[in-house]
């Protein structure tokens, strides 16, 4: 059966906002280290990692031995009520790396589960369904956090019971105050903060709930320090911090193994998923202790933090640290950045490059301005696999280019990379002429 046989029959029986990529879609039917091969043969240099859900890549040994061996026991999964060795390393590891005093871990089989269990706590802890959610956020898709969700293309619905408001601070290229000065864009996101505050809540919010750098809404990077600017007025309040790290944990950010750390801050709990079963469906809260015990009744994930997805994150965790790859991520990050801001310099349809370590963003514009052109980066999207990169699309207007490889990237696939992308947007420069 082809590609398009095979999409056609996906189109027929899966929902229609369960979006494809590309034209015409592929199937991945094998990976080995950064790159993917699809069902046709065609080999492609993978700069979405998934969805930076293969954090060190394809076909790594250690973590198949892990998972194969978990295999061998016979033991995929029987109860989460029975003690599981890997789970609770696991969590020791991961407290212990939180920074968070006091902390316990809570483990999902995904990001929305993880922020939705954050939520629930944090209201149950203030005793309030108030929240703050940052503009253009975007938190899951289940009932609590798609109604948080501050990006009308993600908002899948809006009858969720959380009562939500919304500040400034996530998405600076177009933000109101996107001109100034870090000091003063701080200072003019905090005083929104503290405006939002006082006239659309009563005052006794449970918790904002911010991603470091946004992910789905583009790659979006707030000036280091603004969640500690955030946190005072917090604290004034009573309400917790939950940094939601899905995309930005695990060092792929590269300066911090928490994007949240960049600001200087200890949130009240992280939420993560994605990276850190490098393909293995897991996800979680690390949270204070006393937020995480401020539930008394019975709560129960059937299969989060089951024995396979445990000893395959186990693996993963050890394999990012003893490897150093937040280093890597920095490093080539840097060196990516440098090189796409060059060829932003010789193309005007590049709008912004902006990013940190291995989580880069290219927004697209019309040719010679500022207005968002999504067609600009779907032409970048279909050239860059013309020649052989898988790369990511996003923001709020769906118009940018997100750059996300494995983080065991090597010197050589970056400068690859870097020549497909120039290639492929120059290509879509002359297309639009
Ligand atoms: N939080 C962030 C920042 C995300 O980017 C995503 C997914 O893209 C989620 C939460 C939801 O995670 P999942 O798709 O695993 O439910």
């Amino acid at each position: 059966m082809s590609e398009s046989e095979l999409a056609a029959r996906h189109r027929a029986v899966l929902p229609n906002w369960l979006a494809l990529y590309y034209q015409e879609p592929i199937e991945i039917v094998r990976a080995q280290g950064r790159r993917v091969t699809d069902a046709e043969g065609r080999t492609y240099l993978d700069f979405f990692a998934g969805i930076l859900t293969n954090a060190i890549g394809y076909d790594v040994a250690e973590i198949s031995d892990a998972i194969r061996a978990q295999l061998d026991t016979g033991v995929l999964h029987t109860s989460t009520l029975y003690l599981i060795r890997k789970q609770v390393e696991l969590a020791e590891q991961i407290a212990e790396l939180s920074g968070i005093p006091d902390a316990k871990v809570f483990f999902t089989n995904s990001g929305t589960e993880a922020n939705e269990t954050a939520l629930m706590l944090a209201t149950q802890y203030r005793r309030s369904n108030q929240v703050l959610a940052m503009r253009n956020s975007y938190h899951g898709r289940a009932f609590a956090t798609i109604g948080i969700t501050g990006n009308r293309g993600w908002s899948a619905s809006s009858l969720s019971p959380v009562k939500v408001s919304y500040v400034h601070g996530g998405y600076r290229y177009r933000d109101a105050f996107g001109s100034l000065s870090d000091a003063d864009y701080i200072k003019a996101c905090t005083e929104d903060l503290r405006d939002v505050l006082q006239t659309t809540t009563s005052g006794d919010v449970a918790a904002l709930i911010a991603e470091p750098i946004q992910g789905v809404g583009g790659f979006n990077v707030p000036p280091d320090g603004l969640f500690a600017a955030f946190k005072e007025v917090l604290d004034e309040y009573g309400i917790l911090l939950i940094s939601d790290e899905v995309q930005t944990g695990w060092g792929r950010t590269g300066e911090h193994f928490w994007g949240i750390q960049a600001h200087g801050v200890t949130p009240d709990a992280m939420t993560f998923a994605k990276g850190l079963g490098n393909g293995l469906a897991i996800g979680g809260v690390v949270a204070r202790g006393d937020v995480m015990d401020s539930i008394t009744a019975n709560s129960i994930s059937t299969f989060g933090g089951n024995p396979v997805s445990t000893a395959g994150a186990k693996a993963t965790l050890d394999y990012l640290l003893d490897n150093d790859l937040q280093g890597n991520a920095a490093k080539l990050g840097n060196h990516l950045i440098a090189g796409l801001r060059d060829l932003g310099e010789r193309y005007d349809i590049v709008g912004d490059v902006r990013g940190k370590g291995l989580m880069i963003g290219v927004e697209l514009v019309e040719s010679g301005g500022k207005d968002p052109s999504p067609p600009n980066a779907a032409a970048v999207l279909e050239e860059t696999r013309e020649r052989g990169l898988l790369v990511g699309k996003g923001g709020l207007h769906n118009n940018v280019i997100r750059l996300a490889p494995p983080m065991t990237l090597t010197g050589e696939e970056a400068d690859e990379a870097l020549e497909i992308l120039g290639a492929s947007i120059a290509a879509a420069q002359e297309g639009t002429k």
